[in-house]
């Protein structure tokens, strides 16, 4: 397999950003990204997707997508990651059945964006969270989204400022409701895909007599990211290889690495029947007379977690594999943490591998 670490969620001047495509590929190839999705608030940006090349030669190709809600309703909940749809859709967003309708219409994809977000009532801030578990045709759920994360650490001027210039000291995982969503929409027989962005702006705020660029995009590129695992290599064609991305995108086979603390590349989660290994995102049958093997492994010492139907079944303390015999059908996804700042933070969220009776 061949990874590619990128995120899905980026904003410019088209909606609430500070910078504009290009600068975002730069921020993104100064922090080792391959790829880079620029999801503007209800406005797809055409025209602007490419590959572009640092200095040193290393390439990162730039899509757009777009994050939809509707822009009547108070609060402005509901928010989606729509991916891979060549036309606007705003026209679709009174409904978000029926966003989400036009979005598989069109053979895009549709992921929940920061659904769980907090409110920050010390800064007039409403929350933004899904509204709206009652539809379906959806891909998946943006588990973790570091702004958002940020958004729950705002509890007073003097956490917000203190986390503004340590972020890393508070950022530590996604929302348990995030989690739990998750594991509850798998355990009711749904392909859900996680992914995990930074939702950047690189917005100047106010707090108090503090003002500067919080977080700029080259910080948020280097922390919560998708990494896709890719059957073949990326062709150098952005065309092509945007259909690539959603293909990987579309079958599950990505993880979500929080690359601040250590890099995430190199996690595999993969699945082995006799001869035939399978990637995170498959559907496998529960084979009779062979053993079905799990098998991950991580680029650092780290303690890992292998979850069934949303319940540990075996765990590893500071190892860098984990490896597990499937007898019960069932859903299996790897947690991974890792000490930072004095504390464990949640580190790699595999995809999860569906063994089916
Ligand atoms: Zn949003
Ligand atoms: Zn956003």
């Amino acid at each position: 397999m061949h990874e590619y670490a990128g995120n899905l969620h980026s904003h410019t001047p088209y909606s609430d950003g500070a910078l504009y495509h290009a600068d975002l590929a730069q921020a993104g190839l100064r922090a080792g990204l391959d790829f880079l999705l620029v999801t503007d608030h209800n406005i797809w940006v055409d025209g602007v997707q490419g590959y572009h090349t640092a200095p040193a030669g290393k390439k990162l190709l730039l899509l757009t997508g777009e994050e939809m809600h509707n822009m009547q309703r108070q609060p402005q909940s509901s928010h989606l990651l729509v991916y891979g749809v060549p036309h606007e859709l705003a026209a679709h967003t009174s409904d978000p059945q029926m966003l989400l309708d036009a979005v598989n219409a069109a053979g895009g994809l549709a992921f929940v964006a920061h659904p769980f977000d907090p409110a920050a009532p010390h800064f007039g801030e409403a929350a933004y969270a899904w509204e709206d578990w009652h539809v379906h045709g959806f891909h998946g759920l943006e588990i973790w989204n570091y702004m958002s994360e940020y958004k729950s650490l705002m509890t007073s001027t003097t956490a917000a400022a203190r986390y503004a210039f340590f972020p890393a000291h508070g950022i530590s995982g996604p929302p348990p409701a995030a989690l739990h969503k998750w594991d509850e929409l798998l355990a009711a027989g749904q392909t859900v895909t996680a992914i995990g962005n930074a939702d950047a702006h690189g917005n100047t705020y106010n707090l108090g007599a503090l003002r500067r660029c919080v977080f700029p995009y080259e910080h948020l590129y280097r922390a919560v990211n998708t990494h896709l695992l890719l059957p073949e290599p990326l062709r150098g064609e952005w065309r092509a290889d945007e259909l690539a991305i959603y293909a990987a995108l579309r079958a599950g086979s990505c993880f979500v690495g929080y690359d601040a603390p250590a890099a995430t590349r190199g996690f595999r989660f993969s699945a082995t029947v006799g001869a035939t290994t399978t990637n995170m995102g498959a559907q496998v049958r529960l084979p009779t007379g062979a053993a079905l093997q799990l098998h991950a492994h991580t680029p650092a010492l780290c303690n890992l977690r292998l979850l069934h139907n949303g319940t540990t079944v075996a765990s590893a303390v500071q190892a860098d594999a984990l490896d597990y015999t499937v007898s019960v059908p069932g859903v299996y996804r790897i947690e991974a943490s890792i000490k930072f700042h004095g504390r464990m933070r949640a580190w790699i969220f595999s995809n999860p591998i569906y063994v089916r009776e």
